[in-house]
């Protein structure tokens, strides 16, 4: 460890364009501060300095060139490295999506040397083929769908048919644009080193990236997950699409088989019902979301079949084929056999990690059964220089699970705070209409943890904004110790569902009662005030409350 270094934010005021930021990151840097970031979008710059004595001439140099610092504050304080003689880099990163940003930017604020690799296209799945393509798609599928279905008598927005093509350039555009804001531009602005290639270790300490060596004191597997495609006889014949080719659709198809029904398989089939195909979704168990409440899986069975979904369950794909131009999925339900016809099957049975390529007996790190690689609480893996996040770990498939994860591998190398994985509260959301959102236990997880367990029901009929909206079917669940009345889980099928959650998982990362719910006010007519009326219902009727949950 060598010398202290403190990071300090100061608001300031007078910014309005680039070239301020420019000014004030050279007026900061006559006094000595390093890794200054102004932003006249936030009204504010960081930088570090060795101490708190420079705050006041970094206030000096701001007035000096004609902008006025206001409130300041140290961000970080911490013991800057002496870069590693070990290696040439403190870090190198493999991948460069959430969690590998996530962690570069905090290994950098440490000071370390940090390099990132990656094989194809910066930013990973959420910006290019996951969460931003899939949502923007779903979006002008929703509005697609509202406005042919609406439930209001009077209006009359009938919609004509889907230009896909003008829809999928509209989303390119739109991942473009957020690929540079949020991760190309971050590169220079953070200052670590970018290189295209893909690596592969070659021993414990050195992974080779083109033909050439580089080595390091340590390593971040980031290197995410693709779709896997299951064993189906003639599967591999015919033409099928994932979730990334289907994100690149440029014709609607008419009919399109899912195979699959995790959240992705979910979202997208309803997406391409909503902008006009007949889809049927098809799945090996026996409920939707087999791993949720029964009540979220019923009541989004009946939302989707409503809208006119075909859904299968139990079923057991025997083959596909093409006949005639159709696709043909052969399966087996209950005993009986059927054939699903298709212009497109999605598949989307879930996702395997992207280790293939990584050499991984060569750096000592252990992978599961999964092909997961395998990690302790500090997200160390077998080889103690190496770590893993995101992905890769096959842990909760989200983009802020990643960046999480990234975050704590650099506090952990270069902050050593030996701050250890916490994965009990993760809220999840699935995008269709209504929306899926959870947090915290199942009741069947609750009791297997040997919780006397309440719950509380609520049907989204008895919401008064589902009411208004017109769109009542959905469901509030709450989880609940009988013993302290703590919330251990929330559980909700309605429109807006994901922005209702984070309160949800607010109360049960900080362990409220049943009671606080019902003690705090809830605004009038939003769906979040679902969550206070599940918890009135813990021991009241609904229907015999006022309509402003009294
Ligand atoms: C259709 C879809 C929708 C989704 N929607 C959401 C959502 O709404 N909300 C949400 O939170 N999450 C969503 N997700 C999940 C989310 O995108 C992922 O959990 C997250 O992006 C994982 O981040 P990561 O950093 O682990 O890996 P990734 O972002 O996958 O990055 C890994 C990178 O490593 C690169 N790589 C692999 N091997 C090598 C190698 N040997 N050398 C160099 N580079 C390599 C890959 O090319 C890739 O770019 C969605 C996913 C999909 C597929």
């Amino acid at each position: 460890m060598g010398k202290q270094n403190i990071t300090v934010r100061i608001e300031v005021t007078g910014m309005t364009c680039t070239s301020c930021e420019q000014h004030v990151k050279k007026a900061l840097t006559t006094i000595g501060a390093n890794n200054i970031f102004a932003s006249f979008r936030k009204n504010e710059v960081t930088f570090e300095v060795p101490d708190k004595s420079y705050i006041q001439f970094a206030k000096e140099a701001i007035i000096k060139c004609g902008y006025t610092p206001r409130h300041e504050e140290i961000i970080l304080q911490q013991n800057r490295l002496e870069l590693s003689n070990d290696g040439d880099y403190d870090l190198v990163i493999i991948g460069s999506g959430g969690a590998a940003f996530a962690s570069a930017i905090k290994a950098v604020e440490y000071g370390a040397k940090v390099a990132m690799i990656e094989r194809s296209t910066i930013g990973g799945t959420c910006v290019n083929i996951g969460c931003v393509p899939s949502k923007t798609m779903l979006r002008a599928g929703e509005i697609n769908h509202f406005s042919k279905q609406n439930q209001f008598l009077g209006l009359n927005t009938s919609a004509g048919p889907v230009d896909l093509s003008t829809l999928v350039d509209q989303k390119n555009e739109l991942v473009q644009y957020l690929r540079h804001e949020k991760y190309i531009n971050l590169i220079d602005e953070y200052g670590f080193e970018f290189i295209q290639g893909e690596a592969t270790f070659v021993d414990e300490q050195t992974v080779e990236v083109n033909g050439q060596k580089i080595t390091a004191k340590h390593f971040l597997i980031a290197t995410g997950a693709s779709p896997s495609i299951p064993n189906i006889e003639g599967l591999n014949e015919v033409e099928y699409l994932t979730s990334t080719s289907a994100l690149q659709l440029k014709q609607l198809p008419k009919r399109l088989a899912v195979i699959g029904s995790g959240y992705i398989a979910m979202e997208l089939g309803q997406m391409f019902h909503h902008l006009g195909s007949e889809v049927t979704l098809m799945q090996r168990s026996p409920r939707v979301l087999k791993a949720y409440d029964p009540e979220i899986s019923e009541a989004i069975t009946k939302a989707i079949t409503e809208q006119g979904i075909s859904l299968i369950t139990n079923a057991t794909f025997n083959k596909v084929e093409m006949a005639n131009g159709t696709k043909l999925v052969h399966i087996t339900v209950n005993g009986e056999n059927m054939v699903v016809e298709a212009d497109e099957i999605l598949v989307a049975t879930g996702r395997k990690p992207n280790i293939e390529k990584l050499n991984l007996e060569l750096a000592g790190v252990k992978i599961g059964s999964r092909g997961e690689v395998i990690v302790d609480e500090y997200l160390q893996t077998s080889n103690p220089r190496v770590y893993a996040a995101g992905d890769v770990t096959m842990g909760p498939q989200f983009v802020y699970v990643a960046a999480y994860e990234g975050g704590l591998v650099a506090d952990n190398i270069f902050g050593s705070l030996k701050r250890k994985l916490d994965l009990t509260v993760v809220p999840g959301v699935t995008f269709t209409t209504p929306s899926i959102a959870t947090v915290g236990l199942t009741e069947e997880q609750a009791k297997a943890k040997g919780y006397e367990v309440k719950t509380s029901v609520l049907p989204l009929d008895a919401v008064p904004r589902a009411i208004v909206n017109r769109e009542t079917t959905g469901v509030f669940k709450l989880v609940a110790d009988a013993q302290s009345g703590k919330v251990l889980g929330v559980h909700i099928v309605a429109e807006n569902a994901g922005d209702v959650i984070y309160s949800a998982t607010l109360a049960v990362k900080f362990g409220l009662t049943v009671n606080d719910l019902r003690e705090t006010l809830a605004p009038y007519l939003t769906m979040s005030e679902g969550i206070k009326l599940a918890a009135l219902t813990f021991d009241k009727d609904v229907s015999k409350l006022s309509c402003c949950a009294g």
